[in-house]
């Protein structure tokens, strides 16, 4: 070390605690010849490093080189300090927080040398379901206090033995800091409950408690198995006998299931997958992908009727991958619930709501504390989407461009509920609750909110909501003492897209979904808009659609396609268009007929997925929907991907907003069916429609307001086709997907917390 000592601090943001950040710091300190230390604040890590020049730009080089696998560095920030005569490089202890908005890492996959571990007949951990590491096990779900230490999770009962505390102390092991380590001798265990008075219990021959479970799903049976974030259900995938069964006792209709496969090489056996699916399923954040099936491959039927693609996820935990191994089998994983009720996670939990639907429990002594499902992913234009953001994710936070002001708390929309909490330029999305329809889900809602406000310590000063008067997320937001801001449904999507991009407005946003509450009265969903953080104004629409008996009438599309066609034949659509509708009686057509000449019970839509709905159903002859949304489904997969015509339509600029009208192509498409052309080609000729439609609206909008970005949201874009078809159909004009964040309701909350932060200035602006 020739010239004279110098110092850099260097303040990193991000997911950089509880990854093994620190101890990899260490390392290349040492390696680069510096000392100083290292420590966890408030908003990240901090160093303070001193050594020569060359020393220090070695140091600050293997710094961005390559960080550990979980890291993720958000900000980074160097400047110059005095030199300090240190003769070493330390790891300082996290001291109590006083500023607490540390992130707790999300939970991480099980890493590759961890399953080495288990697999290995000669090493300690061999066959132990509780095995991890620096790079990988829980971590958000098992926290029960900030900072993240050992004694604010769930393991702080397990003391280490002394090998694991050797590990735990030494900066060169890879279980250095693991806060969650553990080995057979000190951690947790499992345990295998029958039911009471079942014959089932087995014999010794059992190596433990999960080879006996993998028997028992090989025997077609079905097993409660307590993971990361809650409890699944688990049977043999291949056997339509045990699926069938799962579906009857969870009361589960025809949602597709969820299937765990041993491996990537297992996971093509089942789908076709690209790339970006490979990567996304690899993730350490181990999102459930959907894929195209493989209809040969031998997976039971009920998984997904009616549905060519197949969720399939990577084990994630040890416990997985060797039950997984054990069973020789892809399983069925799916929620430890009944339909609609919130995800079990606790043994006691379980053992009282799941026992009537698992034949076994698989239970353990460690602790979840916050429960948290899977998460959902697909492909969309060749890149990432994530539909549900939960586990993996959760609670890492999504970094605004522009701060927020004051801390604001959104407390998101009615299905697929999630809420934020923002502050700063961060935004922090809370785990997938669920649809917000029963006393339980609002209860886990409730909990979820307060315990989350701790662990990313803010106080919110704002509450946002949706402007529909009668979502239990509304109510919720009204009973708090906080200010509250009411937020537009679609302006809060395109809002949540613009933040996904940074792009602070105005911008044209797309919002295509079922429904949203419209300050007019009607349900919103097919909304083009110039937006700003703080307003937005509806630049065009889809021409409403009659719904007679509102929420029935998704629930059966018929009556949709019924009033579809009333409309576009004028009240006389011929005899053989109605007849498509084979699944519906003379007598109900009549009746609904009737109903929407009179206007009664009517109300209006203008909801692009109330549009696929009634395609899907007049075309595909589908009576009624098994949940919300598979008609659609049905009617995007059946699609043909190589048609890209499109049928004609009307734009009705004499109205503000101007309205995009869908009939002359219900009645083409009609045509055209007649006429014997196959359905995957109406159905693919619909999807272009829309995009045309689209781009004639983008087209208008920008000759108004000049080129400006377009980004779409809502949970018509989890359609690739649709996406795609837009996309291609906006020339010239990039069009911005989510990625991280679901363009579905699952999403919105981000939007409702940008809105009200920037409506609240607004509004301070104004009182000047
Ligand atoms: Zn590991
Ligand atoms: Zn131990
Ligand atoms: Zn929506």
């Amino acid at each position: 070390m020739g010239t004279a000592a110098e110092g850099k601090r260097i303040r990193i943001r991000g997911t950089v605690q509880g990854v093994g950040f620190r101890p990899w710091v260490y390392r290349i300190a040492v390696e680069a010849g510096v000392t100083g230390r290292v420590r966890n604040d408030s908003s990240g890590v901090t160093i303070d490093a001193f050594g020569d020049d060359a020393a220090l730009r070695r140091f600050e080089d293997a710094l961005h080189a390559s960080p550990p696998p979980a890291a993720r560095i958000a900000e980074y920030e160097s400047v110059a300090i005095p030199a300090e005569p240190v003769s070493s490089f330390v790891i300082v202890q996290s001291a109590p927080a006083t500023d607490r908005r540390v992130s707790i890492p999300p939970d991480l996959a099980t890493c590759d040398d961890c399953v080495h571990d288990i697999l290995d007949p000669s090493n300690r951990r061999y066959r132990y379901p509780f095995t991890n590491c620096t790079n990988c096990g829980p971590r958000f779900t098992i926290a029960t206090d900030v900072p993240y230490d050992r004694g604010a999770t769930t393991m702080a009962p397990f003391e280490m033995c002394g090998p694991c505390r050797h590990e735990y102390e030494d900066v060169f092991d890879r279980r250095f800091h693991a806060q969650p380590t553990a080995c057979p001798v000190c951690g947790p265990r499992l345990e295998l409950v029958w039911p009471e008075g079942s014959a089932s219990r087995s014999a010794s021959h059992f190596r433990d408690a999960i080879d006996e479970a993998a028997d028992a799903v090989r025997r077609g049976l079905i097993v409660a198995v307590k993971g990361i974030g809650g409890f699944h259900l688990a049977c043999d995938a291949t056997s339509e006998a045990a699926v069938t069964r799962l579906r009857a006792r969870k009361h589960r209709d025809e949602k597709p299931l969820a299937v765990m496969v041993p491996s990537l090489d297992a996971a093509e056996a089942f789908g076709i997958l690209s790339p970006v699916h490979c990567s996304m399923l690899g993730s350490t954040e181990r999102p459930i992908v959907l894929v195209e099936r493989r209809l040969e491959a031998g997976l039971a039927p009920s998984i997904a009727p009616r549905n060519r693609q197949v969720g399939l996820l990577l084990p994630y935990s040890p416990l997985h991958h060797l039950l997984l191994a054990d069973a020789g089998r892809p399983l069925v994983m799916t929620s430890g619930n009944l339909s609609d009720e919130p995800i079990a996670f606790t043994n006691a939990d379980a053992v009282a709501r799941l026992s009537g639907i698992a034949d076994v429990l698989l239970l353990h002594d460690r602790e979840i504390h916050t429960r948290c499902d899977d998460s959902v992913a697909t492909v969309v234009r060749g890149a990432p989407l994530l539909i549900r953001r939960s586990r993996g994710y959760v609670p890492r936070a999504v970094r605004l461009r522009t701060p927020v002001l004051a801390p604001v708390l959104a407390t998101g929309a009615l299905l697929k509920n999630t809420f934020c909490l923002a502050s700063g330029t961060q935004a922090f999305l809370g785990p997938h609750i669920g649809d917000l329809e029963n006393l339980e889900t609002y209860e886990s809602y409730r909990t979820a909110i307060e315990r989350f406000q701790r662990f990313v310590d803010i106080r919110p000063e704002l509450v946002a909501c949706d402007l529909h008067p009668d979502y239990l997320s509304t109510r919720y937001a009204e009973g708090r003492s906080e200010r509250v801001i009411r937020v537009q449904h679609h302006h809060a999507h395109v809002v949540a897209a613009m933040a996904e991009h940074g792009i602070a407005g105005p911008a044209i946003g797309l919002a295509y979904d079922g429904t949203g509450y419209g300050p007019d009265g009607t349900s919103w969903g097919g909304e083009v808009m110039v937006a700003t953080a703080a307003q937005y104004e509806r630049v065009a629409t889809f021409r409403p659609i009659a719904l007679v008996g509102g929420d029935r009438a998704v629930r059966e599309p018929w009556r949709i396609a019924l009033a579809l066609l009333m409309d576009a034949y004028d009240g006389q659509p011929p005899a053989a268009a109605e007849a498509l509708l084979q699944s519906v009686t003379a007598a109900e057509r009549a009746t609904m007929t009737h109903l929407l000449r009179e206007q009664v019970q009517v109300s209006l839509s203008h909801g692009v997925g109330r549009y696929f709905d009634g395609f899907g159903a007049l075309f595909l002859d589908r009576r009624s929907a098994a949940y919300e949304g598979q008609v659609a489904l049905e009617w995007n997969q059946v699609a043909d991907p190589s048609v890209h015509r499109a049928y004609p339509f009307d734009v009705n600029d004499r109205t503000t907003p101007i309205e995009l009208d869908l009939r002359p192509a219900l009645r083409a498409a009609v045509d055209d069916t007649l006429a014997g052309v196959p359905v995957s080609s109406i159905a693919a000729a619909f999807h272009y429609t829309l995009a045309a439609a689209t781009a004639a609206a983008v087209a208008r909008t920008v000759k108004v307001f000049g080129p400006l970005p377009v980004v779409a949201s809502g949970g018509c874009f989890q359609n690739g086709l649709l996406a795609e078809a837009v996309g291609a159909s906006l020339k010239g004009v990039e069009l911005r997907l989510h990625a991280e964040v679901p363009p579905g309701d699952g999403g919105i909350a981000l939007g409702q917390a940008v809105v009200a932060n920037a409506m609240a200035i607004g509004d301070a602006g104004a009182g000047l």
